[in-house]
């Protein structure tokens, strides 16, 4: 079972607006929103056209994103590839 240190489930940063940051940027659209918890930037999730916030992960190594879904209540770290409720 691995393990994940990046995520502080007593510290969660909400999402700031309810917009993915990139897309917006450039008028495209997105399907799900995750919220990364080192900057707090929403970015698009993986079933979306952009996948920004996988391409988040790889260019600022920033592990861990929430759902930013209304009554989600989940984390996903991307270097541990772990899945986390809270
Ligand atoms: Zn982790
Ligand atoms: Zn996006
Ligand atoms: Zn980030």
């Amino acid at each position: 079972m691995p393990n994940c240190s990046h995520f502080d489930p007593s510290n969660i940063k909400q999402p700031v607006s309810y917009v993915c940051d990139e897309c917006i940027k450039t008028g495209s659209s997105w399907v799900h929103l995750r919220t990364c918890q080192t900057c707090g930037g929403t970015h698009c999730c993986d079933n979306s056209p952009n996948k920004h916030a996988t391409k988040h992960y790889y260019s600022t190594k920033h592990s861990v994103v929430i759902s930013a879904e209304p009554g989600e209540a989940w984390a996903w770290c991307y270097s541990d590839e772990v899945f986390m409720k809270y």
